[in-house]
């Protein structure tokens, strides 16, 4: 990924995704927003007490910065679980306005315009762009959805349903809590080290069953395990808890904190 800055907003990207001219898409940071205090400022999370006003006043700025309309985006209350829903130009406007979408943590669609949004704060926002059968879709991938493996699943699903050749995904793992600062006890490193392709990227025990998990590599593993080619992926994110002036983390502010967002859209 890198951060590009657009009307004074910083943003993250994956340049292989720009590269095709195809889609619109971005990760949020919390600069160039209007909310204060813990969700100082671009905080687009309408269920964590900020008013509603500010977010929505977030989303206008955070859209427009990527030329999506703000009332062609959906999203859903997500549940750190695995299934997935795809999506139609009759959904657009869904989450902000009412919305019959919950449970769901990823969302995908061939059609153009329908901007998929997923919401993180320390979890891995994962975008996918198939730019042969010219599909999009965006998962969520905390540690629960990466031990679920949702990157594969979404990988499956966009192949049952389109007909996608994994070899032409392109796949991006957004800004989460890194190897750095995942640290963890024994039941949830348990769940990585049960997976033998997954046992180098966990490390410990440190001191009192402390382990630290690398999120990052286990998604990117799961991403070549499902077919893609590892030149496709764009797993070089940057750590949500590490970069306090760039974006919102949940191990490090607690639930008194903002959210970030990725978006992404079929522009053609
Ligand atoms: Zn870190």
């Amino acid at each position: 990924m890198e951060l590009i800055t657009h009307n004074n907003m910083p943003i993250a990207v994956f340049p292989r995704f720009l590269e095709t001219g195809l889609v619109s898409h971005g990760i949020s940071t919390r600069a160039g927003g209007v909310s204060s205090g813990a969700w100082e400022s671009l905080n687009l999370g309408f269920h964590r007490g900020d008013d509603r006003s500010n977010v929505m006043e977030n989303f206008r700025r955070f859209t427009d910065a990527l030329g999506v309309p703000l009332q062609n985006t959906v999203f859903s209350a997500q549940t750190h679980g695995t299934y997935l829903r795809r999506v139609y130009d009759s959904d657009k406007g869904k989450g902000i306005g009412p919305s019959d979408i919950s449970q769901t943590d990823g969302l995908y669609t061939n059609e153009p315009g329908v901007a998929l949004v997923t919401f993180c704060a320390d979890c891995a926002p994962l975008l996918f762009f198939d730019p042969v059968k010219k599909v999009i879709a965006a998962s969520h991938s905390g540690w629960r959805g990466t031990a679920a493996q949702i990157g594969r699943i979404t990988v499956e699903t966009l192949n049952n349903e389109f007909g996608c050749n994994p070899k032409d995904i392109l796949a991006g793992v957004g800004p989460s809590i890194g190897p750095c600062c995942f640290e963890t006890d024994a039941p949830v490193a348990g769940e990585f080290l049960k997976n033998p392709a997954w046992v180098p990227y966990v490390k410990g025990p440190y001191g009192a069953d402390k382990y630290k998990v690398d999120l990052w590599r286990v998604n990117k593993q799961i991403l070549e395990d499902a077919g893609l080619d590892p030149r496709h992926i764009d797993c070089e994110p940057v750590c949500t808890r590490c970069n306090e002036n760039l974006f919102y983390s949940h191990r490090r502010d607690g639930g008194k904190r903002g959210s970030l967002a990725a978006i992404i859209c079929l522009t053609a």
